[in-house]
């Protein structure tokens, strides 16, 4: 068997044509601001790319840049600023931060309808409870329309999820589980991963590990989503090993091109949901 692949750049440009087709329809514009502390390279190219593809379908994204020697008080003070303004729809303060600042403190410092990647634990409750309310991590989220879109109705499929992570594994989990999977959530602590894996009809792996996930990981016919972005002698590549996994799966995500094209746009999809709320629409 080859499996047929998952376009996460094509299906990711289309959402991105219709959300700017809803935001032309608009008088005042959604408006997301991003802050940046410090000038790690991948960060900078990260909010770049963020507020290109924000500016692309219509949206305001400014970016505030922070020089890396900015305090936690500074800080929390800039995101206090963005919580009161009223044109600013939704808030996304870059991880990871300089060591002398708690990202936690200041993630739970965004107010939590403007909180448009979902990190804070309000979401982060609500996402938990079911609630349809909650703002949904975007890479989860992407994830989550990729495999409806693949597979459509999710009820009683075995997903594997390799990584916990507050801003992958972790939100994924509960994502699923709303979707009536059962969930298994692995890590680096789980004994004999490979067996737990080859359970899955749905094996997504967020652990940043350079294909780690092999064929013999792998059931006949399952759906895999690979999440990791790393450096494989200097090239771009997943934690599955694509080309020997695309022999043994149905489905299957390539790097680059799927889920990662995928959070941007739920990202500014999440935007522009939070522009709706804070504006009555929804
Ligand atoms: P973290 O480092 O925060 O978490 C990694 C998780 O993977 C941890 O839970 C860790 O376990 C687990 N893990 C690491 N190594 C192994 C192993 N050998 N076996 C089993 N579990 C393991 O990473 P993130 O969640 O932030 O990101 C994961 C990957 O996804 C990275 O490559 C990142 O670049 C990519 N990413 C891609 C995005 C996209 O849009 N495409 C968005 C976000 C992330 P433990 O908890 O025990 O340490």
């Amino acid at each position: 068997m080859t499996a047929k692949i998952i376009d996460g750049k094509k299906t990711a440009e289309i959402l991105r044509t219709e959300l700017a087709q809803k935001i032309a329809l608009e008088t005042i514009k959604p408006y997301l601001a991003v802050v940046l502390v410090g000038d790690d390279p991948a960060s900078l190219i990260y909010d770049r790319n963020k507020q290109k593809a924000a500016q692309a379908m219509g949206m305001e994204c400014v970016i505030h840049h922070l020089p890396q020697e900015t305090t936690e008080d500074e800080l929390l003070n800039l995101v206090t600023e963005l919580n009161i303004d009223k044109k600013v729809n939704g808030i996304i303060v870059q991880m990871p931060l300089p060591k002398h600042i708690d990202s936690s403190a200041v993630i739970k410092a965004i107010a939590h309808e403007k909180d448009v990647d979902g990190f804070g634990p309000y979401n982060a409750g609500l996402l938990h409870e079911n609630d349809s309310q909650a703002m949904i991590a975007a890479t989860p989220k992407g994830i989550l329309y990729l495999l409806k879109q693949a597979l459509g109705d999710l009820s009683g499929k075995h997903a594997v999820i390799i990584g916990r992570s507050n801003i992958v594994g972790r939100p994924l989990a509960s994502l699923l589980l709303n979707n009536n999977c059962t969930v298994t959530v692995t890590h680096t602590k789980t004994v004999d991963l490979p067996s737990i894996c080859r359970q899955a009809d749905i094996l997504v792996s967020a652990c940043g590990q350079a294909k780690m996930v092999k064929k013999d990981w792998v059931k006949d016919g399952a759906t895999v989503i690979d999440v990791g972005m790393n450096r494989d002698g200097g090239k771009l590549c997943g934690d599955v090993d694509f080309d020997e996994v695309k022999e043994k799966a149905a489905y299957i995500t390539p790097v680059p091109g799927g889920v990662g094209p995928m959070t941007i746009a739920m990202l500014l999809d999440n935007t522009y949901q939070a522009f709706l709320r804070q504006h009555n629409v929804k």
